[in-house]
């Protein structure tokens, strides 16, 4: 058994290679870098059922080796990342979709894509059920990450009903864990990174938005459900323990010993009020739900990033543009 990840030098996509390789499957990793580090697959060089193609999944891609699924994960995803790379982030949701259903197509794999609690949009239906349409602004900042997902999400769709491919949609809420970028301006990343340093933490807006953390190992644990499940439609995978976005700059406090207050920064434009996940369909149809609470979760993570050397070097990237 074999599967193609796209994105696998990524946080998700790394631990998802672990996971299947874990599970006895060989695995065939693509990422062009552009957010993803090959720091995240170091540890797989000397593993023989492990390889890596450098190439951008906004052109086309074939390859030799039988694939018994293909998981599309390549996108910036971080919004820092998106909002600076927003014609490569639609092309890796739109042209990267197609390339790899294809892919899959020519293989009869079982695809699998990323998709995420952003094409809820701004959601006016909470928590979040699969059979919500959402609320997205497509001509606004976001529309270019968002609006990519619900193309990727249509055209898995078509490919599904048209062609007969074998298919799944995981609908990702906000996971954290080892192997986020330091800088890569999430909020999880951003308020450890600066607990660490001793920095007062960056709170968006007056810190009332809430958010529902997934911890990485349990957002992969329901990704390979889902893959090894014949469901279709989307599934909704996150944690429904909702906390404020201030509720997560204090435990972050907590766990990193800081005393700093946070300091009040601009709300991003069309940044969610509030976002949780209904898991029912994924209680249901893949008997999972998260293992991890929040501050287990904070804990490993904080323990992942004190032991990283270049968090002495990193400045939170909002902290360097607030002074520059
Ligand atoms: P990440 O930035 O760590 O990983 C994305 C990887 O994709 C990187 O290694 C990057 O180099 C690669 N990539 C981007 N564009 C590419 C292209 N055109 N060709 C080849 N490789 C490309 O982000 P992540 O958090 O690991 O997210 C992985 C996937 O999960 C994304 O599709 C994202 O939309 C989805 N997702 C993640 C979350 C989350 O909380 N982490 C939430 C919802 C959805
Ligand atoms: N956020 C914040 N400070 C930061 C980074 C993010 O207050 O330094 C807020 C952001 O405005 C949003 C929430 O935290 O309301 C989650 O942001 P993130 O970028 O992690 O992911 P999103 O859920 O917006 O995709």
């Amino acid at each position: 058994m074999r599967v193609l990840i796209t994105g696998a030098a990524g946080f998700l996509g790394s631990h998802l290679a672990d996971r299947f390789l874990a599970e006895g499957y060989g695995v065939v990793g693509v990422d062009n870098f552009v957010t993803g580090s090959s720091d995240n697959l170091a540890h797989l060089e000397r593993d023989r059922r492990f390889r890596l193609i450098q190439h951008d999944i906004a052109t086309p891609l074939s390859v030799d080796e039988a694939l018994d699924g293909v998981l599309h994960f390549a996108s910036p995803a971080s919004p820092p990342d998106y909002l600076d790379l927003p014609i490569q982030t639609l092309q890796a949701g739109g042209f990267g979709a197609c390339h790899t259903l294809d892919l899959a197509l020519r293989h009869r794999a079982r695809y699998l894509l990323a998709s995420t609690s952003e094409v809820y949009g701004d959601p006016q239906v909470h928590p979040q059920t699969e059979d919500y349409w959402g609320h997205v602004n497509p001509v606004g900042p976001r529309g270019v990450y968002d609006e990519a997902k619900r193309y990727a999400e249509a055209m898995t769709m078509a490919y599904h009903r048209a062609r007969g491919l074998d298919t799944g949609i995981v609908r990702i809420f906000n996971t954290y864990g080892p192997r986020m970028r330091p800088g890569d301006g999430r909020v999880v990343s951003n308020f450890i990174v600066q607990g660490l340093r001793g920095e007062p933490m960056t709170v968006y807006g007056d810190g009332s938005q809430t958010r529902s953390f997934c911890y990485v190992d349990d957002c992969v644990d329901g990704i390979f459900r889902l893959f090894e499940s014949t469901r279709v439609d989307p599934v909704n995978i996150g944690n429904p323990e909702e906390v404020t976005v201030l509720e997560l700059a204090r435990r972050v406090m907590q766990q990193t010993d800081s005393s700093e207050a946070p300091v009040f920064l601009p709300l991003p434009v069309d940044d969610p009020g509030v976002r949780c996940p209904d898991i029912s369909a994924a209680r249901r149809c893949l008997d999972w739900s998260p293992q991890i609470g929040l501050r287990e979760g904070l804990r490993r993570t904080v323990r992942y990033f004190s032991g990283l050397a270049a968090v002495a070097n990193v400045r939170s990237r909002v902290l360097r543009e607030a002074v520059s």
